[in-house]
Parts: C-alpha cells; structure tokens; sequence
C-alpha cells in the first residue's frame, strides 16, 4: 500500500527537479547571450574619458579629451574609411569623439595654446604645443572657445566645446576631430590615450 503510494510522489519529485533544471538552464544561457551581446557593444561603442584615463607615457600625464564620449572613428595611416560629408574614402590620421551638442574638450596635456583659427572645412580649431615635440590639435569645436593664443594649460583643463563646425565631416553630427602631431608629422592618438578600442 505503502509502496503504490510513494510511486506517483517520486515521479512528482522527479518532474519538479527536471522542470527546475530546464528553468536554471533557460536563465543561464539568457545570462551568457545578454553578457555577450554587452561586450560586443563595448568593443565597437565604446565610452572614454574620465579621470580613470589618465595615461603615463614615458613620465607625462595625458587625459582623453571628452568625458563620456564614443570613439567613432579611429585613427588609421593605412586603412581606408569612408567619409559621409565629401562622399569618399580617405586616410584618417585622427580620432573622432562623437558627443552631445555642447560636449566639453579638454586639452589632453599640459601645454602652450599655439594656434586658435576657423575655417569652413576644419571648423573652429585649437592647436596646443606641447614640449615634448608634440601638438594636439582639436578640430570642430564650436566658436566660443575657452582659450586663446599663449594661455598655458594643464591636462584636463577645459578649452571649448564640440560642434559640427567641422564641413569635412559636417555628416558625423556635433564631434570632436582630434589629431596629435609628433614634429610635424601625425601619430596615432591611441599610442597617447586609453581609449580602450584597440
Ligand atoms: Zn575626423
């Protein structure tokens, strides 16, 4: 009697066990594919800036120049990317910031504002000498910039805002276009920050 009673509670037993592993199961891959699917949109949108960025390259400090900002398009010497404001492909020796209207810049190390001038292709521009043989140069920015030429700056310290000032590349919206030139010649701005996209 006993015996015929405890069959169907086993079987019961049984089911809830199997119904809990499929459960645990389903949620364990949904955790896997949303943790996966946040690392692929870390890799190709990825945010930068922040005082966590701060580089040390052979004992100076750099900052990323935006706070919050996505890389949108990388600096390449070799590659070819296509531009959506003049329609074709081009070397793009820069790093582009995309942000807000009104997104404040920072200079990225301490240095001596060289150059402030607007043209329609480039925008709003600032250039920043540095001693080490290097210039910074930040492009698109809107006109009411913070600085003007032989105001000395320190990493970090806000010099405008973006726009998109910039007609070369008025599609990509308010952005920063920023370039880093070592005597003269223009480096990969990746070698200088953390921006976590390579
Ligand atoms: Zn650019």
């Amino acid at each position: 009697m006993n015996k015929t009673n405890s069959q169907p509670q086993k079987k019961r037993t049984l089911y809830t066990c199997i119904y809990a592993l499929i459960i645990g199961l389903v949620i364990l891959a949904c955790a896997i594919i949303i943790a996966t699917i946040s690392t692929q949109r870390g890799k190709t949108n990825q945010e930068v800036g922040g005082s966590e960025d701060l580089v040390e390259v052979s004992g100076s400090s750099y900052v990323v120049p935006m706070f919050g900002a996505t890389v949108c398009k990388d600096y390449s010497s070799t590659k070819l990317q296509f531009n959506n404001s003049l329609k074709q492909w081009e070397i793009h020796k820069a790093v582009d910031f995309l942000v807000g209207e009104d997104a404040n810049v920072a200079a990225i190390h301490n240095g001596t504002v060289s150059k402030v001038y607007k043209n329609h292709l480039e925008g709003t521009v600032i250039v920043i000498a540095h001693s080490n043989g290097l210039e910074s140069i930040y492009k698109s920015l809107s006109e009411n910039v913070k600085v003007k030429v032989g105001d000395v700056v320190s990493a970090g310290q806000l010099i405008g805002t973006a726009s998109d000032s910039m007609a070369e590349e008025q599609a990509m919206g308010a952005h920063l276009h920023l370039e880093i030139h070592l005597n003269g010649d223009p480096v990969d701005p990746n070698n200088y920050l953390s921006l976590g996209n390579k």
